[in-house]
């Protein structure tokens, strides 16, 4: 049983890591700030067609602007 459990591990965690290296910007989507990306930050998630696009913000304003666009 060890066996499949180490299975899905690795997967998932190789799923989990393409995915922040290809649709995570961290700058700022509204002002273009470079983020520090180990603080919390707010964020919006889009869906450009097949593509899930993680949008970054240095603050809850920048985001509330970004949205009213
Ligand atoms: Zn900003």
């Amino acid at each position: 049983m060890t066996d499949r459990e180490s299975d899905e591990t690795i997967a998932d965690a190789s799923r989990r890591e393409s995915k922040e290296s290809e649709s995570v910007e961290k700058v700022c989507a509204d002002c273009g700030t470079l983020l520090d990306s180990t603080e919390w930050l707010p964020t919006r998630t889009s869906f450009d067609d097949e593509n899930v696009v993680v949008y970054l913000f240095c603050d809850e304003d920048c985001r509330d602007a970004w949205q009213s666009e």
